[in-house]
């Protein structure tokens, strides 16, 4: 048996393997570390001088971030290098409920950065196909060029069912146009689906209205509302 108590509060320092420009705000670090996690679950990243920010894993089960730069941490982050170190502690957080969506259609519906936690979803479903009956996304970004993931989209569309859309198009944009929820309103979803939101709270408002009229009951729902982080594991709030 092994006696020794894990510091949830230990922090490691790990360097970047590699930094990959997803758009002009959301940076991918591939970090030289292998740690055992759920999709769904977050680290505690730290930068030196600046603090510590949550920040979900965005693949699966490599383990990457994928950082939107809002501020004084993520600008930070926005800077390094590959080679350069930060701190992770972590992970935390329970993950998404993957026993639960056993055997269901799934509906991921997410929006900006918030495509990135989905993305180790789909990740560990690319590895799992048989655990779920099929698996849909819905994404919307503000435009083409704020799409992350790219070259993920562009093999996913041949895996499963991918529906994006844009608030403004540019040139060369052939798909929709307006909000994601216009594309959730006009699909018909089969009975058995559940549905996994993440991304800006406005939109969680609007897709939880539709679904819920078209029949998803609260338990068919999975959204996370946590929005501020310190501790980590629930003891400072
Ligand atoms: C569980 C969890 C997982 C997250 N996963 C990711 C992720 O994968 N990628 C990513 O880019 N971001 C993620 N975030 C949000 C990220 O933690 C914040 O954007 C970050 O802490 C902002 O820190 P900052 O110092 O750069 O910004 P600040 O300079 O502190 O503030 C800039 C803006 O960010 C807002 N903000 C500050 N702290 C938080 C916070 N903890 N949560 C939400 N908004 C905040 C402020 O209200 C302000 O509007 C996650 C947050 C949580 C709680």
């Amino acid at each position: 048996m092994n006696n020794r108590i894990r510091n949830q509060y230990r922090v490691e320092m790990v360097r970047v393997k590699k930094v990959i420009r997803e758009t002009p705000s959301l940076r991918t670090y591939v970090l030289d570390k292998g740690m055992s996690f759920q999709p769904g679950q977050f680290l505690l990243v730290s930068v030196f001088g600046f603090g510590e920010s949550a920040i979900s894993f965005s693949s699966y089960p490599a383990v990457k971030i994928t950082v939107d730069n809002v501020g004084n941490v993520t600008g930070a982050l926005a800077r390094l290098e590959k080679g350069d170190k930060i701190g992770i502690r972590g992970p935390y957080g329970n993950g998404y409920p993957v026993k639960e969506l056993k055997g269901k259609d799934v509906f991921l519906i997410s929006g900006g950065c918030g495509l990135a936690p989905m993305r180790s979803l789909i990740r560990y479903y690319e590895r799992h196909t048989k655990e779920i009956k099929s698996l849909t996304l819905f994404f919307g970004a503000r435009s083409p060029e704020m799409i992350p993931f790219r070259e993920n989209i562009d093999k996913w569309k041949g895996k499963f069912d991918v529906q994006l859309s844009v608030d403004r198009a540019s040139d060369g944009w052939k798909g929709h146009v307006g909000f994601v929820t216009d594309l959730i309103e006009r699909y018909e979803f089969p009975e058995g689906s559940a549905a996994v939101f993440c991304g800006p709270p406005v939109m969680f408002k609007h897709t939880a209205e539709i679904l819920k009229r078209k029949g998803f009951s609260d338990d068919d729902m999975i959204v996370s509302l946590e929005r501020n982080m310190k501790c980590g594991i629930g003891k400072c709030l």
